[in-house]
């Protein structure tokens, strides 16, 4: 599978057609140090570490814990450091 590549300077973009179901949060997870600075940032409560998950690097990856709760507010996405974070707006009727 083909690794998304976020952009740093443009969190918020259109889904791609065809998503089986809406994710606001897109985590490229390989590049994800388990900093947790996207989930202190979150106001929602959205994203979590995953605990069950361990990635390349040895780290417990962020993921998107309630899909429903987030507002696409990309606040997460600016503050990590690594840019593994895309956000995407809610298409009308999702
Ligand atoms: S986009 Fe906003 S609401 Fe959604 S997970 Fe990130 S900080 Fe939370
Ligand atoms: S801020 Fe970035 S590197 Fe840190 S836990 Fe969140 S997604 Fe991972």
């Amino acid at each position: 599978m083909a690794m998304h590549a976020p952009l740093a300077d443009a969190p918020l973009r259109r889904p791609p057609s065809g998503f089986p179901a809406f994710r606001p949060v897109l985590v490229a997870t390989e590049r994800c140090k388990g900093c947790g600075l996207c989930i202190d940032a979150c106001p929602t409560d959205a994203l979590a570490l995953d605990g069950a998950r361990v990635n390349g690097m040895g780290y417990h990856p962020a993921i998107l814990v309630d899909a429903d709760a987030c507002t696409s507010c990309a606040k997460c996405a600016r503050m990590c450091p690594d840019a593994a974070l895309s956000i995407f707006v809610r298409p009308r009727g999702a």
